[in-house]
């Protein structure tokens, strides 16, 4: 057990990862502004944290100037892009809330939704999800291979996801706490939170279409992301070999019963089993590979998360009246 942290001055903070959203922060400043007025009638100060992921246009400098400028508005600059879900730890992890929600940039996720997420929270419910009411909006093909995943990985896991389910989600100071002692590298919120436990509940929300820019999960990502959640959930993949083992040999069992039938029942001799050997090797040599190939996604974790390394790198934090920069090299 942890001691308690000491209480924070903030009742609430709000955490956005932002990778190359210049054309989108604008609005999301207004947004954020009007959310907070909204918020000033039950919550006593709301601090926001914005963290950007190395984007390689002007967010940053939209980001700093901004935060420089306000007070409770804290600017987070990584050293590079570390991907959507590190971006989204070293924000959680920078912010001093008891209470935090974390919510994408691009202002699909309707900032009001916060009020109702809060008031859960005050039900006493230490994770409060965003859920989606429906995705009319996007693709079959999306919406499809998200249903398979999801299926898989609770299956698989054995940790049941809430469906439709982003990264848009309040976290209570002791929820936060205990996910921040879950050292993994290769990290799936979305896996892990629902693992921590305690008092878990959700909201409804129509999500809409991205204000601006485009969408930073391309399909090639997506898979990614996909592999990366389910290997980090579960190990049954790398028992995919019994499974195989067995489907083979009772394959096999029917088909030796088929040769002894057919040489001494039938008395006819098989044709030199070209057709027997080849598949065979086929299909052994295909298996043996693919299961090389799981067990190498593994060993590679096992490597990675042997290294130890941090999984971010901070380069600097910008805040009104305070500001600091890790030590960089000055001449
Ligand atoms: N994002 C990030 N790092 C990345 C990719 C995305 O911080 O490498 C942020 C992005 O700015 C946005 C959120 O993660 O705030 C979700 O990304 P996006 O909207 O592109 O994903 P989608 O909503 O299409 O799934
Ligand atoms: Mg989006």
């Amino acid at each position: 057990m942890q001691s308690p942290p000491p209480s924070s001055r903030y009742p609430l903070t709000i955490v956005i990862p932002v990778y190359n959203e210049e054309q989108v922060l604008p609005a999301l400043f207004q947004e954020l502004e009007k959310i907070r007025a909204l918020l000033a009638k039950s919550v006593d100060a709301v601090e926001i944290v914005l963290v950007n992921d190395g984007s390689k246009d002007k967010s940053w400098q939209l980001i700093a100037d901004f935060c420089r400028r306000r007070p409770d508005w804290v600017g987070v600059n990584l050293s590079r892009n570390f991907g959507h879900q590190l971006c989204l730890v070293a924000g959680l992890e920078t912010a001093r809330g008891d209470a935090v929600v974390s919510m994408d940039a691009d202002l699909q996720d309707p900032p009001e939704v916060i009020l109702q997420l809060l008031e859960a929270y005050r039900q006493g419910y230490d994770v409060v999800y965003a859920t989606r009411r429906e995705r009319g909006t996007e693709t079959f093909t999306k919406r499809f291979t998200a249903q398979v995943f999801y299926f898989l990985i609770e299956k698989l896991s054995g940790v049941p996801i809430p469906r439709n389910t982003g990264d848009f989600r309040l976290l209570s100071r002791r929820a936060l706490t205990e996910l921040s002692r879950l050292r993994e590298t290769h990290r799936f919120l979305r896996g892990l939170v629902p693992w921590i436990g305690f008092p878990q509940t959700q909201v409804f929300y129509d999500r809409g279409e991205r204000a601006a820019g485009e969408t930073h999960y391309p399909f090639r990502k997506m898979v990614r992301f996909a592999f990366d959640g389910i290997a980090s959930m579960s190990a049954m993949p790398l028992r995919l070999a019994y499974v195989f083992s067995l489907l083979l040999f009772s394959v096999f069992v029917v088909y030796i019963f088929y040769v002894v039938y057919s040489h001494f029942i039938r008395g006819s001799e098989l044709v030199p089993g070209w057709t027997s050997i080849m598949s065979a090797i086929t299909i052994f040599g295909t298996i043996q590979l693919l299961l090389f190939g799981v067990f190498g996604e593994y060993l590679g974790r096992i490597y990675e998360q042997s290294k130890n390394r941090p999984l971010f790198i901070i380069q600097e934090i910008v805040q009104a009246g305070a500001e600091t920069e890790s030590a960089a090299p000055k001449i």
